[in-house]
């Protein structure tokens, strides 16, 4: 399998070489130049396996440059060492009738991002050792909350790397906070920084692209790279839990093999419904991806209208996570869409950055509406939601999966498909316990973050899980907060150059 960039349709790399340098360098994203196949052979022998030779067999068809031992060594590392506190690791749960939930955050984290960033550092390692060997890698992130905490974890103790995360220092939630500032491995960094998400991802850019810190990690045999989204390496583990879910339903035997379903995904970055398309896309029968957002609904608009338009209001919500205007990994959907015309999608992209939006030609706004549905809901809305799904459903949701819940539930009111469905569920209710309480008893909601994670189980009978409330007794390691101007001292620091 040959790996390619969106803005350059010559560039011809093998896998290992597109996942250790995240990026390609004309700032395009790698991608596979052809989807691999699953007949429904394929499937069958797939509904028999569990997710380990699921994620095997799935990363093999990617991943030609590696071998079956090294897949398997990642894929155990990730998914069979302890890390997922479910042995399904990515389990689905009836909801009702033909609505189920597949529940992405049994990892350490309690978020979806552990499905790839678990598996990414032992993806990047062998990369590495193919593409760059003998290097030390070195990870920056900076994050708005979930991605830099996953990483850690993922990233800890991994040898052949060092990891420095960024964080605003107002703008994560007291809990993320903590889970990152607690950060055990003797390979880690945290940092917060004074200013907002923008500024630390500023930051990290101007860090990556400092010629003279490259020049110097490149004597100490170093190079940089990152665990962000727009990695392949990050994309392809999620591929495997869309095609799982499926095999899942008909080992349940919920389906027939051969029936469509439906999935709908809480959407942010656009990564998490590309790996749904890419599962369609290799032979996964799917009707609709239905792509959910918050008032951010800058997908929504594009994918009724044909017409990306970033230029309006940024609004801060309670689902965090999916509060973007940019969603990066949608230009990989157009390019796949637009049959590989780089040079239109250098266009589109241009047009992003100077007008802050671009139209879609007709044939690619078709093949959009083709395969896609979008709506999005608001706080109020999440909240009620939540309490609604509670009550009536005796499901917990988290403020993410609870937008996906109401944008699924429109679509079915409003077109009557009852196509079999699978909601993609990102997180731990008790990852955002104080929305959460406000939804169901907003009396309950307090000061404390370990009161209210108490409160939450009391109230629902859910149990809180452990990496959460054992925060409590760790002690804070990283209590530093630097200015931007000294983000690459904080760097220097770390790598003790
Ligand atoms: C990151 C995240 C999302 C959005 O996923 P994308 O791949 O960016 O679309 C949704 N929910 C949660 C909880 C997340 O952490």
């Amino acid at each position: 399998m040959v790996y390619t960039s969106t803005r350059n349709s010559g560039v011809k790399v093998p896998a290992s070489q597109a996942i250790s340098e995240g990026i390609s360098s004309e700032g395009g994203l790698f991608l596979p130049v052809s989807i691999p196949q699953l007949s429904v052979e394929d499937l069958k022998s797939l509904v028999k396996k569990n997710y380990v030779q699921r994620a095997e067999a799935v990363l093999s068809m990617y991943l030609t440059d590696f071998s079956a031992e090294e897949i398997s060594r990642c894929v155990s590392g990730a998914y069979a060492s302890g890390k997922f506190s479910d042995p399904e690791v990515a389990p689905l749960k009836k909801l009702y009738d033909n609505v189920h939930v597949l529940e992405l955050w049994k990892g350490p984290t309690c978020a979806f991002k552990d499905m790839a960033l678990q598996l990414l550092p032992y993806l990047l390692n062998v990369s590495a050792e193919k593409a760059v060997p003998g290097k030390e890698i070195v990870i920056l992130v900076a994050t708005s909350g979930d991605t830099g905490k996953a990483a850690l974890e993922g990233f800890k103790d991994v040898a052949g790397t060092k990891i420095m995360v960024f964080y605003p220092d107002r703008g994560v939630s007291p809990m993320q906070k903590l889970q990152m500032t607690t950060q055990e491995g003797a390979n880690v960094a945290v940092c917060a920084i004074e200013g907002n998400f923008d500024d630390a991802q500023n930051g990290v850019k101007a860090i990556f692209t400092d010629k003279a810190l490259g020049e110097r990690l490149k004597e100490k045999n170093a190079m940089f790279s990152s665990a962000n989204s727009i990695n392949w390496g990050r994309l392809v583990p999620q591929i495997v839990y869309y095609i799982s879910a499926y095999c899942d339903l008909v080992a349940k035997k919920n389906i027939n093999l051969g029936d469509k379903i439906n999935i709908v995904v809480p959407t942010g970055n656009f990564g998490n419904i590309l790996a749904a398309c890419y599962a369609k896309k290799m032979g996964v029968p799917v009707n609709k991806l239905i792509c959910a957002s918050n008032s951010n609904n800058v997908l929504t608009e594009f994918i009724k209208t044909g017409t990306y338009d970033s230029r309006r209001r940024f609004y801060t919500t309670i689902s965090p996570s999916m509060d973007i205007l940019v969603s990066s990994n949608l230009e990989r959907l157009l390019y796949l869409l637009a049959d590989m015309d780089d040079t239109y999608i250098k266009s589109l992209m241009n047009e992003l950055v100077i007008k802050g939006s671009y139209n879609i030609s007709q044939g690619v706004e078709e093949k959009i509406k083709d395969s896609f549905a979008a709506g999005y809901c608001n706080d109020g809305q999440t909240k009620e939601t939540i309490a609604r799904t509670f009550k009536n459903r005796g499901y917990l949701c988290d403020t993410h999966t609870a937008v996906a819940v109401k944008v699924y539930e429109d679509y079915r009111h409003e077109t009557g498909d009852g196509t079999p469905a699978v909601i993609a569920s990102t997180a731990s209710p008790f990852k955002f316990s104080a929305s959460v309480l406000e939804a169901l008893n907003p009396s309950a909601v307090g000061e404390d973050e370990f009161e209210m994670l108490k409160t939450l189980e009391e109230l629902t009978g859910v149990n809180c899980p452990h990496q959460l409330k054992g925060l409590e007794e760790k002690k804070i390691r990283f209590g530093n907060c630097c200015a931007t101007g000294d983000m690459k001292n904080a760097v220097l620091e770390m790598l003790g150059i």
